[in-house]
């Protein structure tokens, strides 16, 4: 009996919820094409990084498989900023892409900022440009970035409470640390991030009703560092010298306090991609002036 206790916490499984998504984006784009729009998504990919090359495959095999048509455009490391900007103001007037994403990191000697500011608003399926962030923030229609809406997905189609309950976040990045503890506000938790200089960060994180660890550490979440109870969202994404990946969570220790935990990999990871192509199906709808229904009411 102690036993079952110990282990009960359920296993979040990011790959259904993933596809139940990608059903629902399917089905946006089947209504549509139906109307003479094909949600259309470039994918830009500079150099040879192995990681983002096996990222921007799965993107782009995901968004076939929705019905989208994908366009990915491969440039050289040594590219250049203004023929980067170039491409980038290239696909920003072509009206058959809905939806635009600059695959990072990007190689040393390109400035991604300069990057993104160059990509239409409008387009930018990553939530990344300032305009959408400040959306985010201010509460209004915006693109979301794809793993913190992918987050909250997870935990909204579980019905896990939000409002006003505490929400810790370990990491403070662009891409996911920050937009994440916005969405979290927005639903009214008490939000609170840790980062790299926080000062004993497992005292805050053992008060956490949510915990969500962004960082890129192997195992750095243990089992004291969680509360009895807590639903914890392991985000990282850390490849072992033999090949494997783990998370930034000790998975089988927390798991024995968790109330609900999700794995890597299986957890957060496939709702990233789920929400890339929910944001370009929503892109190609406004962009053409169509509602779409069933999108769980989003709003860009
Ligand atoms: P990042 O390197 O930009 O940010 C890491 C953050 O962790 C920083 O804000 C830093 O302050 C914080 N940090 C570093 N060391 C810490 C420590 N010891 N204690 C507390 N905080 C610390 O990384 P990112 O882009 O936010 O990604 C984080 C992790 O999530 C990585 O493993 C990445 O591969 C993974 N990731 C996964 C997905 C997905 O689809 N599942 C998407 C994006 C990123």
């Amino acid at each position: 009996m102690k036993a079952m206790e110990e282990t009960a916490s359920v296993r979040i499984d990011g790959k259904e919820t993933a596809r139940a998504v990608r059903g629902d984006v399917a089905r946006a784009a089947t209504r549509l094409r139906a109307s003479g729009v094909v949600p259309g998504l470039a994918v830009i990919l500079v150099g040879k990084d192995p990681a983002s090359e096996v990222y921007v495959r799965n993107k782009d095999r995901a968004a076939v498989e929705a019905g989208f048509a994908v366009k990915t455009i491969r440039l050289p490391e040594d590219v250049g900023q203004a023929e980067f900007a170039r491409r980038i103001e290239e696909l920003n007037r072509d009206p058959l892409v809905h939806g635009i994403l600059v695959q990072l990191p990007l190689p040393r000697g390109l400035d991604g900022a300069a990057a993104i500011l160059a990509l239409d608003p409008e387009k930018d399926v990553d939530g990344l440009h300032p305009r959408n962030v400040a959306a985010l923030w201010r509460g209004e229609p915006g693109f979301v970035p794809c793993t913190p809406a992918g987050c909250i997905e997870l935990l909204e189609r579980r019905s896990i409470e939000i409002e006003g309950v505490h929400a810790v976040v370990i990491g403070r990045s662009q891409l996911v640390g920050k937009p994440l503890a916005a969405l979290f506000l927005q639903r009214n938790a008490t939000v609170t991030i840790c980062h790299s200089r926080t000062r004993n960060p497992s005292e805050i994180t053992r008060t956490a009703d949510i915990l969500v660890a962004a960082v890129g550490r192997p195992r750095l979440v243990q089992r004291d560092w969680v509360k009895r109870g807590a639903v914890v969202l392991d985000v990282g994404i850390n490849r072992q010298e033999d090949g494997s990946l783990v998370g930034d969570v000790d998975y089988p220790a927390v798991a024995e306090v968790a109330s609900a935990i999700t794995p890597v990999p299986g957890g957060v990871g496939p709702m990233t991609i789920a929400m890339l192509l929910r944001n370009t199906v929503l892109a190609a709808a406004k962009q053409a002036g169509l509602a779409l229904e069933g999108l769980g009411g989003r709003r860009i």
